[in-house]
């Protein structure tokens, strides 16, 4: 099992001009499971978009590397080739394109054998109970979210990468689909060197994929680290003393009457 490292070194990054992340560090090593928590606002989803590459994310400062390769000078296909498996809050919907084609076409792209495929991906469906007949049907379209997350948990099985990045993996998971794809990514954690950044707003996936380091974003920095304890703090105390990003005062152009201005 060879050792992989994700380094996030002073990373700044905005949209539009707007500064969001203003200085995060954060290393994510093979075995290790990460969470990244923080209140809404907190540019959780923004760290998730900068990671995978996302049009319109811009970094003005700082680095992210894979065992050294500079992940922001890459494409996204090629950040996956690099070893960066990116699931995102809102999973894309393919027409046309199933999960069979899409993995085997990855499987391709990196120069990996095709052969048993088929037999690895049914395996893979059937030890967190996704239904195989979800297998050859178009990616992610009409798919209930406890299925889309399933969906990409084939998909980080299947391409074995060395760093899995997951954002809000449990948004629309029932109780059951949560605890299977919990399991399996724990499984690949101890198993096989995975190595984890749980990006989540709630600690409910957090007694599910139990974290060995907890980070906390506030405003766009990470205020507080700590041990699963953390994360258990959090759940009684809430984000109170990690402010939210206030949303930026409208101001109304210049001559046009303001019903709230003071006298
Ligand atoms: P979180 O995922 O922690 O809730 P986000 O990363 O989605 O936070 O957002 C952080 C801040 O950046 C918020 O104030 C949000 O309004 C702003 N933001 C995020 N994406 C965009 C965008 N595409 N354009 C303008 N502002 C954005
Ligand atoms: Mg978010």
């Amino acid at each position: 099992m060879t050792a992989h490292e994700l380094v996030i070194e002073g990373l700044h990054a905005g949209v539009d001009g707007r500064e969001i992340l203003r200085g995060v560090d954060l290393t994510v090593r093979s075995g290790e499971v990460h969470a990244v928590m923080g209140p809404n606002g907190s540019g959780k989803s923004t760290l998730s978009h900068v990671l995978a590459g996302k049009p319109g994310y811009h970094v003005t400062a700082g680095s992210v590397t894979l065992d050294g390769v500079d992940l922001l000078a890459l494409a996204p296909w090629e950040r996956a080739h690099a070893g960066l498996f990116l699931a995102m809050q809102y999973p894309v919907e393919v027409p046309g394109v199933s999960l069979i084609d899409a993995l085997s076409e990855s499987m391709v792209a990196s120069g990996r054998s095709v052969d048993g495929l088929l037999e690895a991906i049914r395996a893979e469906a059937a030890s967190i109970g996704f239904d195989e007949r979800f297998l050859d049907r178009p990616l992610n379209v009409d798919l209930s979210g406890g299925e889309k997350k399933r969906n990409e948990t084939v998909q980080l099985g299947i391409l074995d990468p060395a760093i899995a990045v997951l954002d809000e993996i449990d948004s629309g998971l029932d109780v059951d689909a949560l605890r299977d794809v919990s399991r399996r990514i724990e499984a690949m954690t101890s198993e096989e060197g995975l190595g984890v950044l749980v990006i989540t707003h709630y600690n409910r996936v957090l007694h599910e994929l139990h974290p060995d380091r907890v980070h906390v974003l506030s405003r766009g920095r990470i205020a507080a680290e700590g041990g699963p304890e953390l994360a258990l703090e959090l759940e009684t105390t809430g984000y109170a003393g990690y402010a939210e990003e206030p949303e930026p005062a409208a101001t109304p152009p210049a001559g046009l009457f303001d019903p709230f201005a003071l006298p």
